[in-house]
């Protein structure tokens, strides 16, 4: 079965993630930008790292016969720092337009301070100024629940926002429900320690159904498995579900929401896998 990975940092990842995703019959990826595990002392590495996603990201996909698209931001780690995140944000629109360019992201909060939610503000408009979609990253662990429903509040006091061009990532038991009710898409995460196993993805699959749900890797320079929507789809398939209601979630979601975008052309691939 052919599937998107509509989060992953591939960047942090080898080629030989590369080979295994495109044997796993991973077609196509989306990358947000992210912290990158120290944060950078100037907006200058912030031009070259756009450029790095939109560039020599998708050359390097391309190699291995994988659509790359990315997302763009300053991630809510390094919003902390005001002036910074004012700097990138005032050259960030010359990115926009590169071909693999879907919107802005992922944007979020990390400790829900206040410049946190200021820079969230700022991204927001730049989104709505240039019509792009948006892949929202909700915080981890214990300030999860407060976060997100900052979040999707910030979203939802703006009448502008179309919520079925957001994306609410990261999303686990306690936080899908409002994001869903709100009309947003939501992504859950499989991670191997953290956020969302595969059963519980599967589980959350089982209870609110296929609707606006997608699951993703979030393989990043940490602990997690690039190939994990593919241990997700073995999920569904031991409990028995059909494969049109796997293929909703890991491909035909993901080509629905992207398509929004007039960057995204849905991969050749539509039917299930070879034989
Ligand atoms: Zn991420």
């Amino acid at each position: 079965m052919y599937y998107i990975d509509p989060h992953i940092h591939m960047l942090s990842r080898t080629t030989d993630d590369y080979e295994a995703l495109a044997r796993m019959d991973c077609v196509a990826v989306s990358e947000p930008a992210f912290w990158p595990g120290l944060d950078r002392q100037n907006s200058e590495s912030f031009y070259d790292y756009f450029r790095h996603l939109t560039e020599f990201e998708p050359a390097r996909a391309a190699k291995y016969g994988i659509q790359h698209y990315s997302w763009l931001c300053v991630n809510a780690k390094e919003a902390e720092n005001l002036s910074l995140s004012r700097e990138v944000l005032s050259f960030l629109p010359e990115f926009l337009n590169r071909g693999n360019v879907l919107g802005i992201g992922e944007i979020g909060l990390n400790k829900n301070t206040r410049n946190e939610a200021i820079v969230f503000m700022e991204h927001k408009e730049l989104a709505i100024r240039h019509d792009q979609l948006i892949l929202i990253h909700t915080p981890h662990l214990a300030d999860k629940l407060r976060g997100t429903r900052m979040i999707l509040d910030m979203l939802c006091d703006d009448q502008r926002i179309r919520r079925e061009r957001v994306l609410v990532d990261h999303a686990e038991e306690h936080t899908i429900r409002p994001a869903l009710d709100a009309g947003f898409w939501v992504g859950m995460t499989l991670y191997p320690t953290t956020k969302c196993t595969p059963q519980r993805a599967a589980d959350l699959a089982e209870r609110y159904g296929t609707d606006r749900l997608m699951v993703n890797s979030a393989g990043d320079w940490g602990p997690s498995r690039p190939v994990a929507v593919r241990d997700f789809i073995f999920e569904m398939r031991r409990r028995r579900h059909s494969e049109s209601t796997i293929r909703r979630i890991v491909y035909d979601n993901p080509v629905q929401f992207f398509s929004q975008s007039p960057a995204f052309q849905a991969p050749i691939a539509t039917e299930d896998g070879p034989a």
